[in-house]
């Protein structure tokens, strides 16, 4: 044994004993030099500055179904019984969580994983309510696009890439991210598909896809590249178990409502009428069973493990207009509030507000055109107005001047004559 002057006091983290003029702060029954001192501070302020930012969900923590709901409510217009839906498969999905914990002790039920499929036009709003819900559940999440991934050995991505971005989205943090919501975008693409592949670079003829996606959907351990990209040899990976990771599939499933008017016999109205094809369409695609989806071409052991599957409604007018006014952060109410920091009070007359919903519908775009539409209308506002005002401007936006503005979205719309 090393021999140790015991008239020498030491350091009790270090261990070092102490040197010249160097600080060692006694307690009760140990010592402190100044080296840890720093180092534990440095530890400490790195804490403060970086607390755990996603915190384990518990029974305390855990939102009900009704306030799920309602917070969506917040900044989703309309698609009540999708939210509705969605909040219990949300809240089943945590309360599940806690219940299969390890640490519970009494006798239980293993309880399945419920991921979630949303049908409906691009524009409506899926990935919204994905977004929303991984706020208020301060977990990570991250949006991936189905038809970026392609079977390992093709150009493309592998599908554990998409745990990559939601690693990244959890800063790193594997516990976080094995909690996280992961929204898949466009999983109709990767359907399978009898015989014409339209790419001839990748594989996106789906059925590949789907058994690799088979894999993270339904819970197991997954080596994902950290920093994403194809796994190669060398690179180290991190292990992530997806048992108890939300997946929310989403897709438009274009064709799908021919599939289920076949199956109940319906005749779907031809394109002369389009106004009644949509009211038609809207109503079937309610109707669309497991069975409709495998005969669009998704393998049924993909669809086994999202069984909870939800149509989303097209938008119509009246809720185009309600989304461009109603959320927390409507895009009239971020207008308002930009052009109110320049001490500018904007007002849209309510012909303007038909306008840019109209337009929207015309173009096709939906709730997704509102934002470029206003933006066509509103920057040569944004570059004119802020001049340092110091009494508050009104500014009231007439419907001919957004028309003059919009015209070079929609000329055939324009009445020139009108415009100003
Ligand atoms: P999808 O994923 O279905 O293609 P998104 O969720 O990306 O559509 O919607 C595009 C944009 O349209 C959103 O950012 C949002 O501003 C708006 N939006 C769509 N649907 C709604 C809705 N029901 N309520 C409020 N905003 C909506």
């Amino acid at each position: 044994m090393a021999k140790t002057n015991s008239k020498i006091p030491t350091c009790s983290f270090c261990g070092k004993p102490k040197q010249g003029n160097e600080a060692l702060l006694a307690g009760f029954n140990a010592y402190i030099c100044e080296a840890c001192v720093e180092k534990a501070y440095e530890i400490i302020q790195e804490d403060k500055n970086h607390p755990p930012k996603y915190s384990p969900k518990t029974e305390a923590n855990l939102f009900t179904p009704k306030e799920i709901k309602a917070f969506l409510d917040d900044y989703v217009i309309g698609q009540e019984e999708v939210k509705k839906v969605l909040s219990v498969a949300v809240y089943n999905h945590y309360k599940r969580i806690i219940s299969n914990h390890p640490s519970r002790k009494e006798e239980k039920v293993e309880l399945e994983k419920s991921n979630i499929l949303l049908i409906g036009e691009t524009g409506t709003g899926k990935t919204l309510l994905a977004r929303t819900i991984a706020r208020l559940l301060n977990v990570p999440f991250c949006i991936a696009d189905a038809t970026a991934i392609t079977e390992a050995g093709y150009v493309g991505e592998d599908v554990e890439t998409i745990l990559t971005r939601l690693l990244q989205a959890a800063n790193y943090d594997v516990s976080a991210a094995e909690r996280g919501i992961v929204f898949i975008d466009e999983i109709d693409k990767i359907a399978r598909k009898s015989g014409d592949n339209p790419s001839i670079t990748k594989d996106v003829g789906g059925e590949g896809v789907q058994q690799a996606l088979l894999k993270i959907l339904e819970g197991a351990d997954v080596f994902v590249p950290p920093q994403g990209g194809r796994k190669h040899p060398e690179q180290q990976m991190i292990r992530i178990n997806t048992k108890n990771i939300l997946f929310i599939c989403g897709g438009a499933f274009v064709g799908l409502e021919k599939i289920v008017s076949s199956r109940v016999n319906v005749n779907v109205i031809g394109f002369y009428d389009r106004k009644l094809e949509e009211v038609e369409k809207n109503n079937l695609l309610k109707y669309v069973t497991s069975h409709d989806l495998k005969t669009f071409g998704l393998i049924p052991e993909l669809l086994g493990r999202l069984p909870v599957a939800v149509t989303l409604h097209p938008l119509d007018k009246n809720i185009l207009k309600k989304i461009l006014l109603e959320p927390k952060n409507s895009i009239i109410k971020q207008y308002e509030y930009l052009f109110g920091i320049d001490n500018v009070h904007i007002t849209l007359e309510e012909p303007v507000l038909d306008l840019i919903v109209e337009t929207a519908v015309d173009l096709k775009l939906g709730a997704r055109g509102l934002r470029s539409i206003c933006e066509t209308i509103m920057v040569d506002l944004m570059y004119e107005l802020p001049k340092n005002n110091k009494q508050k401007m009104e500014y009231q936006i007439t419907k001919e001047y957004a028309e003059q503005k919009l015209q070079k979205l929609i000329p055939k719309n324009i009445n020139t004559k009108k415009a100003i």
